[in-house]
């Protein structure tokens, strides 16, 4: 790795070497009789590490010239006049190979089931990856992408590509996928899911933008034109679904016929080389750029309706306050790491949104209901409703029935449109009428894009801004990182993960898979002392009429007398509670996605 043959050839700091001893450490086969000083100590070390390889383009203004280069060193010191040379492009790399050892290694205890006569199976190490553009720091003319790849059962990002380049370089879909999709290919890794937002998904899978006519990648419906922007009124729901069969179908058409797209599809993606990869199924759209940081931002927005300031109207501002006050007094469960800040829903993030929406349904559908000249609570408790059973197990959708549950969706949609017009349904509001089918494509948490995304705000934190080799920094600190970590909880079961620090436990309600909810008492080492929680039928909201049960929130109606001793194996999600009235069960994977 280069950076270690820097210091092996011109001579090792002392802190430096003091890091690589520890990191030596971490590997678990420290033997102090064999180490015979620092070169052995790097030579170990760089066993260890994949190797990570750079390629770049650089232009000399002066002459026009683009010099290429390749190599596990960027050569500085030869472009190092900043007047003259330009970097265009960095991209470094790993390979999906090495990156595969290095998933192995740091999985002792379940790497043998992807060995078969001492060798190991890239084709039983099925993996799910995802692109994305990360900002490079405000004052850079620079733009970072960076391919992240994990694989079934692990938690672990691993980013295995970044490439840093001028904002207005063109991207070309030979360097970024098909490169990806031919080590796949050649290895024959199984790729189960590509997930990524909106823009990154129609560029991968050469389809219309997300403002195009036929954006949706899941049925054909066409989008209309409202003042100059297309947009998907609420007729849209309900067309023609989209199939493999039909997608090759469309691609051959726009081949031979030579147009510009048909419905929407504009050519031939790599990904159709994946044997097996279906691009309607497999690469949904993400519910995290979707639900939370699309329909939910932009629907507050269009409620509390700021002028052209940002200001709000002082009723407004007073019900603002009153939903973050409400909020900040929910005891939300301890894997909700990132406690709201509160008044600043302007600002929220997208978990933000989520843990809102989730944990304190309905004092958001009542502060509707004061916006807008109350018309817009009905509007919010369809939303909230609709989430909460998205995003729970898969029964709250079978109970409710697919013909009832397209019945609300409709209706939510029908009131969103009247509310703000045809021209203010954005292509989201349509694709999240799909998740009556998304959700066949796999759990809302296999969908998103939430683990990665966290991930990324480790990179961000993981260079040093103004450095030409970025892409390459980050590559070694998640190696490391890694490597330090070694055998990280996904190799436990995730679900008991919550008992085994005990003193955080600070989760005072659980459920089990009835939503019969308990207030823990005390927690022991394979049991928990519980009270029973009452509960009633949850008075329907408005005039929603929606069964609230099904969604899982119900009215508090006191607690058992009796303290019981049940097995922690029994509980299967945790419950808030909302002002001492309401009970909403909350399911693992919405705890932990
Ligand atoms: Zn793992
Ligand atoms: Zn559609």
């Amino acid at each position: 790795m280069a950076f270690l043959q820097i210091y092996a050839t011109g001579g090792v700091k002392k802190t430096t070497a003091a890091k690589f001893w520890e990191l030596h450490r971490s590997f678990g086969t420290f033997d102090d009789r064999e180490m015979k000083g620092f070169p052995t100590l790097l030579k170990r070390v760089r066993k260890r590490l994949p190797n990570i390889n750079m390629s770049w383009r650089v232009k000399d203004i002066t002459t026009g010239h683009v010099h290429t280069g390749s190599g596990a060193i960027f050569p500085e010191r030869r472009f190092k006049d900043k007047n003259r040379f330009v970097l265009l492009e960095m991209w470094s790399r790993i390979t999906l190979k090495e990156l595969m050892k290095l998933h192995v290694q740091l999985h002792p205890g379940k790497s043998q089931q992807w060995f078969r006569d001492g060798v190991m199976q890239p084709e039983l190490m099925p993996l799910r990856f995802t692109c994305d553009g990360i900002p490079c720091g405000k004052s850079t003319p620079d733009s970072l992408h960076v391919t992240a790849v994990r694989f079934r059962g692990c938690k672990n990002v691993y980013i295995l590509e970044t490439r840093i380049a001028r904002r207005k370089e063109p991207k070309l879909l030979e360097d970024f996928l098909t490169p990806f999709v031919e080590a796949c290919l050649s290895l024959k890794a199984p790729v189960e899911k590509f997930l990524g937002d909106a823009p990154i998904r129609s560029f991968y899978k050469c389809m219309k933008g997300h403002a195009g006519y036929y954006s949706c990648e899941v049925c054909e419906a066409r989008g209309t034109c409202v003042n100059k922007k297309v947009c998907y009124p609420s007729s849209t729901m309900g067309e023609p679904l989209r199939t493999m069969a039909k997608w090759t179908e469309a691609v051959e058409e726009q081949e031979t016929m030579g147009v510009d797209n048909v419905y929407g599809i504009t050519g031939k993606s790599p990904l159709l080389r994946l044997p097996g990869f279906d691009m309607v199924s497999d690469s949904p759209s993400d519910p995290l750029h979707r639900d939370f940081l699309g329909i939910t931002k932009n629907m507050w927005r269009l409620c509390v309706n700021p002028n052209k300031q940002g200001n709000m109207s002082a009723r407004t501002q007073s019900m603002v306050s009153k939903v973050s006050k409400v909020y900040a007094s929910v005891r939300l469960p301890h894997e909700f790491s990132h406690r709201a800040r509160p008044v600043d829903m302007a600002n929220f993030k997208s978990h933000e949104w989520k843990s809102l929406l989730m944990t304190s349904f309905p004092i958001i559908a009542d502060a509707g209901q004061e916006l807008r000249g109350g018309h817009c609570g009905v509007m919010w408790t369809l939303f909230v409703f609709l989430l909460r059973i998205y995003n729970g197990p898969e029964q709250y959708m079978q109970e409710l029935g697919e013909a009832r549950l397209r019945d609300i969706h409709k209706k939510f949609y029908k009131a969103f449109e009247s509310e703000f017009g045809e021209g203010a349904c954005s292509f989201n509001l349509h694709a999240f009428s799909h998740m009556i089918e998304n959700r066949q494509f796999g759990r809302q948490h296999d969908i998103s894009t939430e683990s990665f995304e966290s991930a990324y705000g480790m990179i961000q934190l993981s260079y040093a801004p103004g450095t030409r080799c970025i892409g390459k920094q980050i590559l070694e600190r998640m190696l490391i990182r890694l490597l330090k970590y070694q055998g990280h909880y996904c190799e436990y079961r995730l679900k008991f993960e919550q008992f085994k620090q005990e003193n955080r436990y600070d989760d005072s309600i659980v459920t089990d898979d009835n939503w019969n909810f308990f207030k823990v008492k005390s927690v022991n080492k394979d049991t928990l002392k519980v009270v029973k929680i009452h509960k009633r039928k949850w008075v329907s909201l408005f005039d929603t009429d929606l069964p609230f049960d099904k969604a899982g929130v119900f009215q508090f109606n006191g607690y058992s007398d009796e303290e019981i001793i049940l097995p922690k194996t029994q509980f299967t999600g945790k419950g808030v509670m909302y002002e001492k009235r309401i009970l909403m069960g909350l399911y693992w994977d919405l705890l932990f996605s």
